[in-house]
């Protein structure tokens, strides 16, 4: 069987390359080894955000980038992105000072092109009391802005279908096992329930999230593999305590905790932890959930939380290996190719949930050279996605 592209891994990233490619009129063939959005993509905080803490590290492309990608989300998928009010406290000894909050939430409605969708206020102190359980002593400002929210993992389902919809093909339960790339295609071994398939393409793209590193090793000849690392992030889900959201400054390590009511439960975090080991694993440790569980009580002091009916999940960034830490890291997607003139295969690691459009088209553009002309039938910015039901 051939195919212009074939896509390892039924993320939001690869689910996102199969619609862009079978939009822009390829064939395209996706290989998931459990079910879409069985990775990462069902265990992130399931915001389609701007990422206003990105300012401070002068991430701006990105935060203007997938502030652009939410306004486009909120039009296309009405049903699975909704927006949302978040609550910023301010305290005595917050990191930052109200003045500071102001400045970056009017540079974000700037970023956002001052949509009205992106403007922000600050409560009066008369409103503070309606924020249910909110430590009041101390309280120097509280503000209130917008982001949007989802269920991940539906929106994952959703672009997939919009994919296969548009002529993707999609082979799952199927696992990448290996593939032989040469000057003009790659051999891809695909082992599905009913035996080994091999699978030829003009370019592979390697969407295999924490396990891209896994997936680059089965590929002949070896290429070097860029130098990433796997952190993990935790959450709790609660029963529903509260029904606003908030977005607070952990008390340990002044790290971003949001609290944020979930279909019909309470989802707290994330935290930040070296991973190392096989990507299926990923656990929320005792000290993650100790974490979060504290900063919840720090902010909602009379929060009474059962034991019993916490849930936990964990997902696992894939970012760029560097001494620093892991909350000051760039969160840009990263490519890599094997050849940068023709390419043969291409991983697409990290990114965001978000800016997975914006990711896929880049992806294309990155594998123009190795793809021919092709009509196209539809744009991704125009898509309707419509959930899976
Ligand atoms: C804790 C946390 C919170 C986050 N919160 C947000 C947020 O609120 N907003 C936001 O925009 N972004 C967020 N992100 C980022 C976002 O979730 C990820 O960038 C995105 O989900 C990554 O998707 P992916 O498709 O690359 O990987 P994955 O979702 O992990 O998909 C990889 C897929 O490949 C499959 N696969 C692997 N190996 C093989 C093989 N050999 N053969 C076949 N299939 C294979 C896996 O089964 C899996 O389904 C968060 C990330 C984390 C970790």
């Amino acid at each position: 069987m051939k195919y212009d592209i074939v896509v390892i891994g039924a993320g939001i990233q690869g689910a996102g390359v199969a619609q862009a490619a079978a939009a822009a009129g390829y064939s395209v063939l996706v290989v998931e080894q459990t079910a879409p959005a069985a990775g990462t993509s069902s265990k992130s905080s399931k915001l389609i955000h701007g990422g206003l803490r990105y300012l401070e590290t002068a991430q701006f492309g990105l935060v203007r980038e997938s502030l652009r990608e939410r306004a486009l989300l909120l039009r296309l998928a009405p049903e699975l992105v909704k927006l949302r009010p978040l609550h910023i406290p301010v305290y005595q000894d917050s990191t930052r000072s109200a003045l500071t909050i102001r400045a970056g939430l009017s540079l974000y409605s700037v970023l956002a092109g001052l949509h009205k969708k992106s403007l922000f206020s600050q409560l009066g102190r008369n409103e503070w009391k309606t924020l249910a359980g909110l430590r009041q002593d101390n309280l120097k400002a509280v503000f209130r802005y917008y982001e949007a929210q989802t269920d991940d993992a539906a929106l994952t389902r959703s672009v997939l279908q919009s994919a296969v919809i548009l002529g993707a093909d999609l082979l799952m339960p199927a696992r990448f096992v290996g593939a032989e790339r040469n000057g003009q295609n790659c051999k891809a071994e695909i082992e599905t329930e009913s035996g080994t398939e091999s699978i030829s393409c003009r370019v592979l793209v390697n969407c295999a999230g924490p396990w891209a590193s896994e997936v680059l090793a089965r590929i002949t000849p070896a290429l070097s593999s860029p130098a990433i690392e796997l952190v993990q992030g935790s959450h709790l889900l609660l029963p529903p305590l509260l029904d606003q959201y908030f977005y607070l400054e952990a008390p340990q390590d002044k790290r971003a905790v949001f609290v944020l009511p979930w279909e019909g439960r309470l989802m707290v975090g994330t935290t930040e932890k070296a991973f190392v080991g096989a990507p299926e694993k990923a656990i929320c440790s005792a000290e993650e959930r100790d974490y979060l569980l504290a900063t919840l009580r720090h902010y909602f002091p009379q929060l009474v939380i059962p034991e019993a009916e916490i849930d936990t999940f964990a997902g696992l960034r894939v970012l760029p290996k560097s001494d620093t830490n892991a909350f000051a890291r760039p969160r840009e997607v990263m490519f890599a190719v094997d050849n940068e003139m023709h390419p043969r295969v291409l991983s697409v690691m990290g990114g965001k949930l978000t800016t997975y459009r914006a990711t896929a088209e880049a992806a294309l553009l990155r594998l123009a050279p190795s793809l021919p002309t092709k009509e196209r039938r539809a744009d991704t910015a125009l898509v309707s996605l419509i959930p899976v039901h």
